[in-house]
């Protein structure tokens, strides 16, 4: 089993540390420098390879001054407004890191961005910003099937799978899914549990395949009670992706509360 610890950083971003032998340490997603570095002084652990998902600057903010101090590589999928990446990788590339007892297999996963990809290995999956906690990520680029396609996917991963996402957004995802599925008990059940969580200062992440598939409106589209919602309100198409584009759109017009942290 991975030891993998989060660091947080900028507003709600977690930088997943795997730690490998003799102190040292791989990082996925460093949006920023500083909070990578004190955790490497504090814990005399010694970076060697860096983690890329995709390219938002809450995700790669911090290689160039990690890569001024560590001359370690970047793994990641070229793309043109990617300078970062050292190593591209590419769908069924399987990545053995020096020192780490896993391999890691790379799926490309749009939906999000068009070149974004997860780091698949057995018990575990290093996902960006496309499965959040009870959400998933914005459609900015590509298509809303591509989106659910690349979820799809996630979610056929074993049920115990731990699912390291990069942002601690459940607390208010869930808000949505209550409002999607108000008799669902095991989205209530999991909101009260995250609340807990989150008062006491605690990650909601990693999470499991099979809590999403319990609690994540967006795995949960081939829900008798919710097409029929959709097509009270026009849905003529009730093929799984023309769902999952009205409920992403369902999804964009609802009103977040304020963010409650
Ligand atoms: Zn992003
Ligand atoms: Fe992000």
């Amino acid at each position: 089993m991975l030891k993998i610890t989060p660091i947080p950083a900028l507003e709600d971003n977690y930088i997943w540390a795997i730690h490998g032998q003799s102190d040292t340490v791989v990082i996925v997603d460093p949006g920023e420098a500083e909070p990578v570095l004190e955790f490497l002084r504090s814990n005399g652990l010694r970076l060697t390879a860096i983690l890329c998902t995709h390219r938002h600057r809450d995700h790669v903010g911090g290689i160039a001054e990690l890569r001024g101090v560590y001359n370690v590589p970047v793994y990641g999928r070229s793309h043109p407004n990617n300078p970062h990446i050292t190593h591209p990788l590419q769908e069924q590339d399987r990545l053995a890191l020096q020192g780490i007892p896993a391999e890691f297999e790379i799926w490309e996963l749009p939906g999000h961005l068009v070149d974004h990809i997860a780091y698949v290995t057995p018990g575990a999956v290093f996902s960006g910003d496309i499965l959040f906690g009870a959400g998933c990520g914005k459609n900015f680029e590509g298509t809303p099937e591509q989106l659910y396609r690349s979820l799809q996917r996630l979610a056929g991963l074993p049920d115990e799978t731990l699912v390291y996402c990069a942002h601690e957004y459940t607390e208010y995802t869930l808000a949505f899914a209550v409002h999607s599925e108000p008799d669902n008990t095991a989205i209530r059940q999991r909101m009260a549990d995250t609340r807990e969580l989150r008062a006491e200062g605690r990650p909601t992440v990693p999470f499991t395949i099979a809590l999403e598939k319990a609690t994540n409106p967006f795995l949960r589209v081939d829900r008798a009670g919710l097409i029929e919602m959709l097509e009270a309100h026009g849905l003529a198409d009730d093929s799984p992706a023309s769902v999952f584009a009205a409920l992403l759109r369902w999804h964009d017009q609802f009103r977040l509360p304020r963010k409650p942290f």
